[in-house]
């Protein structure tokens, strides 16, 4: 029987370093049976020329030849309409797709028989997934580029510097959402010196907080909020607002403020406000990881965006920072779609099985239609 041929595509979305296969895993697809062909230029902005996925054992073709031969089609950030228009019927497309976000893709691509896999909706807690969880590792990549960028625009020491010009204080920062990239920037924040304090709405935060040496902040008065899958829950209103203002002093006495947080399927929830960004002290910096079109953690903050405000407060809207640190980001990204692809295949060839608690979660479209219940399929 043929290998089954994999595709990386070259990422175009603007902005975008990343790229879904790195030479090293082209060698461990082809050890399992893998053949795989990579556009040209594919790895380019991560660091990972042409040559050298040729001589991890890749084809390097154009997109034309890619779209042709390639029974699965890798790639990074969901495709535009246009760019996935030569999927066909019985190829498969896998990446992280965000398919909630992107309900008519998934649905133009479900009608024409292209089968559907995103890794955005694996299931986390399962333990022989953890492989394949691309959010937890482009996370880690993002908490932690997210405090170098602070770091970076913090005109001032993070650690206590003691010479003989005299003593500096040590940067009091805050991190706010202490999932995988809020309790990454927490222990990066620490290794640079930084004094660091977290918050997070899901009780289980605490502890994870204080175990990397970070105070948790007590928020008198402000119950939990504990959603499903380890996922926090949409804040009320009310809850909203009383958590507003108790953040309020907190954001207004910190240097450097770093937020994280977010709720699936929802639009980030506000944590910081202007009248909180107003009390802070000019020079201090604050990083949404949350910035995005539909508005971000902190108001005011634009996605790919810095600026400074009129109080000396620099702004920075980051929204694709595994794209920064593209080449650790790929590294990983490649092994979890890697790991992915491995498990879906049998006899060397892609086997749906939704039936596979593992496969049930990312498989949004097979056979013709939606198949996945939280992108609005019925299995
Ligand atoms: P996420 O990106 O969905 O959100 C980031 C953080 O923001 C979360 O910790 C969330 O609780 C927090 N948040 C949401 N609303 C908030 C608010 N109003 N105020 C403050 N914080 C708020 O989260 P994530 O990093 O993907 O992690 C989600 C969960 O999944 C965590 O419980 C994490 O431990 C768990 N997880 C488990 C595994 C595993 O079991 N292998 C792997 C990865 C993640």
């Amino acid at each position: 029987m043929a290998s089954l041929i994999a595709g990386v595509l070259r990422e175009r979305a603007p902005g975008e370093r990343r790229v879904a296969l790195i030479p090293e895993s082209v060698t461990r697809l082809k050890s399992a049976g893998v053949d795989v062909v990579v556009e040209a230029g594919a790895g380019a902005a991560a660091w990972f020329t042409d040559a050298d996925y040729t001589a991890a054992g890749a084809e390097v073709v154009g997109a034309e030849e890619l779209f042709r031969r390639a029974d699965v089609v890798l790639c990074v950030g969901p495709p535009e309409a246009e760019e996935a228009a030569p999927l066909r019927e019985g190829q498969t497309l896998i990446g992280l797709l965000d398919p909630l976000q992107h309900p008519a893709l998934v649905g133009e691509l479900a009608g024409r028989g292209v089968t559907v896999v995103s890794l955005d909706l694996l299931p986390r807690t399962l333990s022989r997934a953890q492989s394949m969880d691309a959010l937890t590792s482009q996370a880690n990549v993002a908490g932690y580029k997210a405090v170098l960028l602070a770091a970076d625009s913090y005109d001032r020491y993070f650690p206590m510097l003691t010479t003989a010009a005299g003593t500096s204080k040590p940067a009091a920062l805050l991190v706010l959402g202490a999932g995988v990239a809020g309790l990454q920037a927490i222990a990066t924040a620490r290794r640079l010196g930084a004094i660091v304090s977290g918050y997070d709405v899901r009780p289980a935060a605490q502890g994870e907080i204080e175990s990397l040496g970070a105070r948790y902040l007590k928020m008198e008065g402000i119950g939990t909020a504990a959603g499903e899958g380890g996922y926090a829950r949409q804040l009320t209103e009310d809850e909203t607002q009383a958590l507003l203002r108790a953040l309020e002093d907190h954001i207004a006495r910190s240097d450097v403020v770093i937020t994280t947080a977010r709720v699936p399927g929802r639009r980030p929830p506000l944590l910081v406000t202007a009248a909180a960004l107003e009390r802070m002290r000019p020079g201090s910096v604050v990083v949404d990881m949350a910035a995005s079109e539909l508005g971000g953690n902190v108001e005011l903050s634009e996605p790919d965006k810095t600026t400074v405000l009129d109080n000396g407060v620099t702004l920075i809207g980051a929204a694709n920072l595994p794209s920064v640190m593209a080449t650790a980001a790929s590294t990983a990204y490649a092994r979890n779609i890697s790991a992915l692809l491995t498990h879906l295949l049998r006899d060397g060839q892609l086997h749906i099985d939704t039936d596979d608690e593992i496969q049930a979660g990312v498989v949004v479209a097979h056979g013709g239609s939606v198949v996945n219940p939280a992108v609005g399929g019925v299995k």
